[in-house]
């Protein structure tokens, strides 16, 4: 665990232990945890443009702290259960559910890779094989998903990878165990990626009945050992320039952070016109409530395929957005929405934060950087990553919320 991801822990802690308070004009309150006894509190200001806190942590490194990941977290509780819910001021006291979910995280972190494979091939099964188009011995599409999602899932050498592999072959996973050396080669093969896609929406309807509001974001993977995307989309230009980026962008369930639906692309490509296709991919498998977008994604077409869903669009306007006859309804409506009520906006748009987490996740669990050397397999490459982040979801969502798994049934919404 990285030091981030421990303040994020200790956030965690403190939104499960501790009363926070809220004043009338946003901000929080939060206790400090070393005073003990006194009564000092830190202020919090969770804006989604510039973040605050007040103490020497954040004040000195000016990036977030434990107090405002557990503002975000008491937010997020407090917002995303009950789109309605209106008790801003409400304290949190949740030491007991707190246990009790903390020992289903355990418990899934402990049955994990079991799961996963046996998941990953429920899935896989459901591959229609295509009619023989490569080499000899024919390699089954359903072999090679399963070889590579297993491969990026378990982060270990190739040598390593290899007894994983018999393994997963003796289980009755593999019809047969393929060198690691081919794994790579499986990935070169863009007849997987609309495959991989598929399975990434597939993988995401075990939460159909979860999920209502989503948010939709992009980064990027670097292809290169020695970059580091943030550093390079806020500093070095010719970083940027250099394309050894690809760019994934995601639509993800804001409760779970389950991927609903996915497109990579070169970095050069821009988010806003990607945004149409994501809502569309999640609007076929999920009823959708809410869709929450940084300005990247801010355009009235984009509102209004939001609305055409019957879901609310918010998506940040600019500090010099206005409206006039010439916006369209939707944006008016929204801009006034926003204008009027923009306490109750920023908490919509605040869960926007778990498209970042989502994609904090799948970096910190399997790496934000490819392998892979050519851009064919360095976008399944990206696939495998977030096919495998949806199977640990949901794999989560089994322990914590009680979820039964089924892939390949038709819903009965769709046909
Ligand atoms: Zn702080």
């Amino acid at each position: 665990m990285d030091e981030q991801q421990e303040r994020e822990q200790r956030g965690l802690i403190i939104a499960a232990k501790a009363k926070l308070q809220k004043t009338d004009d946003g901000r929080w309150f939060v206790p400090s945890q070393s005073r003990r006894g006194g009564d000092h509190y830190y202020t919090v200001k969770p804006d989604p443009v510039k973040p605050f806190c007040s103490c020497p942590d954040f004040t000195a490194r000016q990036r977030t702290c434990k107090h405002l990941y557990a503002v975000e977290i008491v937010i997020k509780r407090e917002y995303t259960d009950d789109g309605e819910t209106q008790t801003y001021t409400e304290t949190v006291t949740v030491k007991k559910t707190y246990k009790q979910e903390w020992s289903a995280y355990n418990r899934a972190q402990v049955n994990e890779k079991d799961r996963f494979l046996s998941l990953l091939n429920e899935l896989c099964k459901g591959i229609e094989e295509m009619p023989q188009t490569f080499g000899r011995p024919r390699l089954l599409l359903a072999d090679m998903i399963f070889a590579s999602t297993f491969k990026v899932y378990s982060t270990v050498s190739g040598r390593r990878f290899m007894s994983d592999l018999r393994d997963a072959q003796s289980k009755g996973f593999l019809m047969r165990t393929p060198h690691y050396t081919s794994i790579y080669r499986y990935l070169e093969n863009p007849t997987l990626t609309p495959f991989l896609k598929q399975l990434i929406e597939i993988s995401s309807l075990p939460l159909q009945a979860i999920e209502s509001s989503f948010a939709v974001d992009s980064s990027g993977f670097s292809t290169c050992r020695f970059a580091q995307w943030v550093k390079a989309k806020y500093g070095d230009q010719k970083m940027m320039e250099r394309h050894e980026w690809i760019k994934v962008h995601l639509m993800c369930g804001v409760k779970t952070n389950i991927v609903t639906s996915i497109e990579v692309t070169d970095s050069n490509v821009a988010d806003c016109p990607q945004f149409e296709g994501l809502v569309k991919t999640t609007g076929r498998n999920f009823v959708m409530n809410e869709v929450s977008a940084d300005k990247a994604y801010l355009s009235s077409d984009n509102m209004q395929v939001v609305a055409d869903h019957h879901a609310m669009p918010y998506i940040a306007f600019k500090a010099n957005s206005t409206t006039s006859k010439n916006h369209s309804a939707i944006w008016q409506r929204m801009f006034h929405f926003y204008s009027f009520n923009q306490q109750r906006f920023m908490e919509c748009y605040h869960k926007r934060s778990n498209v970042e987490t989502t994609f904090s996740m799948i970096k910190s669990k399997f790496g934000d950087r490819l392998r892979s050397k050519t851009r064919t397999a360095q976008i399944n490459e990206a696939l495998c990553k977030v096919l495998a982040h949806n199977l640990c979801c949901v794999i989560q969502s089994i322990y914590e919320l009680g979820v039964e798994p089924t892939f390949w049934t038709e819903p009965e919404t769709s046909n």
